[in-house]
This record gives C-alpha cells, structure tokens and sequence, in this order.
C-alpha cells in the first residue's frame, strides 16, 4: 500500500479493470516488471479494493457489466484526487473516449491494445501522477506554513517573544476577566508585581545577552511557583506580574512572595560565573486597593516602590495609608518651604578636637527644624525631602550664612583659628553658582577663608568628578577646607584619595565602631590612615563616644575625633558657652584617656 504522498520511489502500483481475463492477463504481463500490478474483472470489485489500497494508477476498462467505467472513474476521482486514471474503450466510437476524459481521465486507449502504446500511456500517468503528488505537498506545506505564520503572530501579541509569558495586553485582559468573575461570587484577588533588584548591574556587566538568559530562567522558576489558573506575566523589561485569583487571607500573598523569593535564592549561572538575583514585590488586593485593573495595578507600583525604597528583597502591600504618607509628605514640603522665611531652622554646633594640642579645633554645624508641630526634627527627617524637590538649594545657603556669622563671634574667644564644617549636598554643589554664593557669604560675613570648611561624601565628589576635581580646587585656592564625610561608607576607593583635593578625610561612625570590636576593621583604619598620612590628609573620626573609641583611634594614628565623648551637638549659645567656660574639657578627657 502506498500513501498518496509518497513519490514512488520504488515500485509504482498499478490497478487494472477489466472484465475479459486475456486483456487482465495481458495488461499485467507486459507492465509488471516495472509496476506492483493488482486486477480485478470488475468495478465493483475495484471500489472494494479502493478502499483499502491507494493506487499510483488505475487502468479500467470502460464497458462493463454492472458499474461502468466512468461511474468507477468518478469514484477514484473524488476519492483519490492524486491517481491517475487511464480508460480503455471497446467501443469503436470516440465518443466514449471523450466523455472519459471529460471525466477526468488522464488518457484513454483504444481497443485492440498496441502494447508500446500502452507503455507510453502508462509512463506519462506516472510523470503526471509525480508531478500531481509534488504539487500537492508543496499546497499543503504552504498551507501549513501560512497557519504557523498565523498563529505566531497571534501569539507575538499577547505573548512576549523572549521568556514566552503572558505579556501586559493579555495580563491586563485576565486582571479584567478574573475582576469580573471575582464580583459576581465575592472573592479576593491579589496583583503582585515583581522587579528584579539591580537587574541593570547585570545587564550592564554581563551584557544583554546574559541580561536575556537571566530573565528566561527567572520566567521558568516563577512559573513552577504558580497553582493552575493563576498567572505570571511580563510586565516591563525587569518586571513581573503575577495575578492570584481565589484568595482566601491577605496572608497568602505574603507567603507566595517569600516562596517567589526562594525559588530565586539559587545562584544563576550567567557569563560563566555565579549570580545572585533577588527580587522586590508589590502587592495589592481587589476590592480592598481598587476594584478596576488600572486603580489596582496603579496601586501594586506604588507598593512595588515603596519595598524598593526600603531596600529591595522585600514585600510591601499597598495600604491605604500610602496615600495618606504622599499627603503628609506633601504637607511636610509646604511647611519645610515656610521654614527657611520662618527662620525655623536652627545650627547646632559639635565640637572637633584635636589629639594633638588637645584644642577644640572646629565644630560642625549640623541643621534641625524646629517644626511648630512636629517639634525639633533631625536631618534625616526632612534633608532627603529638601534634596527632593530642590529646596536644599534655598536650605543649603541658609545653613553656611549661619554658620560663616557664627563662626566670626568665635574669634571673640581667643579661637582666631577654629574652623566652621559646613555640610554641603551633591546637589548644591553641582548647581552652577556655588562657588560664587560661597565667596558672597564670606565677603559679607567677614569671615576668613581658611575658617571654613566644607565637608562632601565620596559619592557627591564622584559624581561629574573630573568637574568636582576642579571646582574643589578653586575653592581651596581661596584657603577654605574640604573634607570627605563619611569615609568607609561610599566607594571607599583608596587609589581615588590622591587625585581628589581635599585636607581632610572624615571616618564614618560605623568604621570607628568596628575598629574596637573587629580586628579586621583596626588593620583596615591603620592602612587608611597611613595612605592618608602619606598623601598629607588629616583623618579625624567620627562617632567617638567612648574612651575606648579614642584609646584605639589614638593608638591607630588618627589625628583628631569628633563624638559625643567630647560633646553633642549644641545651638549656638550653649557652644559658645562651652567655649567660654570649658575651653580645658578636651584637655581633660584626653589627659584622662592617655
Ligand atoms: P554627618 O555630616 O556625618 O554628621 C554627623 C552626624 O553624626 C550628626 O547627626 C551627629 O549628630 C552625629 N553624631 C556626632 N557624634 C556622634 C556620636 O558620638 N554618636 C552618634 N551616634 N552620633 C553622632 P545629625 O546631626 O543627625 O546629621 C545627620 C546627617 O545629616 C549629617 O551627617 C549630614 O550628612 C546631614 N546634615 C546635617 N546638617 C546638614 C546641613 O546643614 N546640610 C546638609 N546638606 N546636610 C546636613
Ligand atoms: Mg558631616
Ligand atoms: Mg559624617
């Protein structure tokens, strides 16, 4: 048996028809050494065999007894549209041959038979019948390539090409469908988004293409998390969504989270090395947060954002009280606006001492809002929002006026010397005209130059550094002093230090904590200090609080300490008195501790 597709490759298989045994005889006689022949005396015999067996060609007699030829070729031709069918007719008439072949026979041979004639008219059904198979395959190829096409398509628009997840159409379709289901029969639905933390470090060390893989396989350990009818999506480049239907507790989206974030725990091995991916989630529950697909997904973001701010490779719901933060914070801006015309603000000023002569050699002035309210509040509460929305700019020339007039009634007290450390912020130090706000200040409070000093992280003097290199060095040409805060805290880059401008190198507190406790952390003070030294720096700590702090720093080299040890930090008045009447108390502290 041979299927319709197959080019004969090797026998071709012929049926003959016919009701006169010597012409059955004589047809298979001369064709069966190239052809499988089967014969059958008549039509009804043929149809049976029909339909078992497909034939490459059927040779049938015309005139026959019960079912005629022709009624026998309209079989075939309906059933078997690739065999190819050649008549004989008795008749003397070409009448007969005709309707055959508009039958749709392919060829017709007279009767008596001439044997070559017949081989030829069998030879080109064959080519024919070749020809017919070949042309069909290729119809049907196409045609399956035109449904591939097809669908592909389809899927490319609500699929997404690379990790072949759901992509933001077709989830935001289902957040809609599982919305309405969820309204008819009362039930929880919870949206989660998920981002990747610091996925752009991937990308930009590793390279898109690994960038690629990373998502493929955090796709393929999110789908293994999920129970059947819920979904995870695509959402963005390096988000995630998840849609959880049929939820009983809040809870168990919480729980979900911590499994997402285990499943995810496990080293990706990308560009032949070991990565750690974690993520950061974003929740919000229908109906609580929202009862359309736009309010909850909105409201997932802001959940999203707030885990992102504490960090990452955590979860946050959203709550109503989200809102209620962005309110307060927008009340806190109007108020912080208020305060600098208020005069709100206050300095307080910490002493700076000097291991050496023992002497208060400056102080630092460090800003409080003294809110009508919320009562005195410390930087941490309201700098980030004044860096924000650009009112540190205002805040920032508030702070170092005051400290530069300060600092002036200090000479009163037989301290010509003593500096005034102002901290400035990335943000006012990139604005264009500080240099120029700083030298007016000076010139109008009278204060020398070399008693000021500003003191800037790693990370504001890295930002534009090539820039800050050179504005740091104008402004240490007028003889103000530049300290690097929190040192230890930021790149903490030692080959940097010799490149930047600057005369003093501030330890963060954290450091200073270590250097008692950790071994490691001493060895590494030692080494900073001696760089430092090397590259003519002053290192002064900070966050001395205890004997022992200053016992160890002083033992490690360092030149001078700031903490509460020695004084908090104190409004002006109380600084000065401390000046008036205690300029002995470093004095005595550090004769105590040696
Ligand atoms: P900072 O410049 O590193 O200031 C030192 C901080 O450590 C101050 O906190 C100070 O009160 C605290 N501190 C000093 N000694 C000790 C100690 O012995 N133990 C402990 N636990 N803490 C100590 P404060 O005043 O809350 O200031 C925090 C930060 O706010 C400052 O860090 C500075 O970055 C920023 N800041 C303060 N005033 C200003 C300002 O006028 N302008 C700008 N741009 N930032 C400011
Ligand atoms: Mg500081
Ligand atoms: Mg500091």
């Amino acid at each position: 048996m041979k299927s319709k597709l197959e080019i004969p490759v090797q026998r071709p298989t012929i049926l003959i028809i016919d009701d006169e045994e010597p012409i059955r005889n004589l047809l298979v006689e001369l064709l069966r050494a190239k052809y499988d022949c089967t014969s059958v005396s008549c039509a009804e015999d043929a149809l049976n065999v029909l339909k078992g067996d497909v034939f490459d060609i059927v040779i049938s007699d015309i005139n026959m007894a019960d079912i005629s030829g022709l009624e026998l070729l309209r079989h075939v031709h309906s059933d078997r549209p690739d065999t190819v069918v050649i008549m004989i007719s008795g008749g003397q008439t070409i009448e007969s041959a005709i309707d055959a072949i508009r039958g749709g026979a392919f060829d017709y041979i007279m009767k008596p038979l001439d044997l070559n004639h017949i081989e030829a008219a069998v030879d080109r059904a064959l080519r024919h019948h070749v020809l017919l198979t070949q042309k069909r395959t290729y119809e049907n190829n196409l045609e399956e390539m035109v449904r591939e096409r097809t669908t592909r398509i389809a899927h490319l628009a609500y699929y997404d090409d690379l990790t072949d997840l759901p992509n933001r159409t077709l989830f935001v379709d289902r957040i809609s469908q599982a919305l309405t289901l969820a309204q008819r029969q009362p039930q929880l639905v919870g949206v989660m988004l998920l981002s990747l933390d610091r996925f752009k470090k991937i990308n930009d060390t590793l390279g898109h293409q690994e960038g690629d893989f990373c998502l493929v396989e955090v796709a393929n350990r999110l789908r293994k998390c999920l129970r059947e009818g819920d979904t995870v999506a695509r959402y963005d480049s390096d988000e995630f969504a998840l849609l959880i239907s049929q939820v009983k507790a809040t809870e168990e989206l919480a729980d979900l989270s911590l499994v997402l974030a285990e499943a995810l725990r496990s080293p990706f091995f990308l560009g032949g090395q070991e990565v750690y991916v974690t993520a950061s989630f974003g929740i919000s529950i229908f109906p609580d947060d929202g009862t359309d697909e736009d309010t909850i997904l909105k409201n997932a973001g802001a959940a999203l954002y707030q885990a992102k701010k504490a960090g990452g490779n955590t979860y946050r719901f959203y709550t109503s009280d989200m809102n209620a933060r962005a309110v307060k914070r927008l009340a806190l801006e109007t108020s912080l606006r208020r305060a600098i015309e208020n005069e709100e603000l206050v300095l307080f000023y910490q002493p700076q001492i000097d291991y050496e002569t023992h002497l208060v050699v400056g102080a630092e002035a460090l800003v409080r809002w003294q809110h009508p309210t919320l009562g005195l509040l410390p930087p941490s509460e309201f700098i980030p929002l004044a860096e924000d929305t650009g009112l540190i700019l205002q805040l920032g020339k508030w702070v170092m006026r005051t400290a530069c007039a300060e600092a002036c009634t200090w000479r009163a007290y037989g301290l010509g010397k003593m500096r005034v450390a102002v901290n400035v912020s990335a943000r006012e130090f990139g604005r264009s005209d500080f240099y120029e706000s700083m030298v007016e200040i000076l010139n109008q409070t009278g204060l020398d130059a070399s008693c000021l000093e500003l003191e800037l992280t790693e990370t504001t003097m890295m930002q534009n550094a090539d820039a800050a290199v050179e504005l740091l060095t104008r402004i240490r040409k007028l003889g103000v002093k530049i300290a690097l805060d929190d040192f230890g805290t930021g790149y903490s880059s030692l080959s940097y230090l010799k490149r930047l401008p600057i005369d003093t190198l501030k330890l963060d507190r954290s450091f200073v904590d270590g250097s008692t406790t950790d071994p490691n952390d001493a060895a590494l003070v030692v080494a900073v200090i001696k760089l430092a030294h090397s590259f003519r720096l002053q290192v002064i700590a900070e966050g001395v609080e205890t004997e022992e702090h200053l016992r160890f720093l002083r033992l490690l080299g360092c030149d001078g300490g700031q903490g509460y040890l020695f004084g908090k930090p104190v409004p002006a008045d109380a600084f000065r008195n401390l000046l008036d009447h205690e300029l002995d108390y470093a004095n005595e502290i550090l004769f105590s501790v040696t």
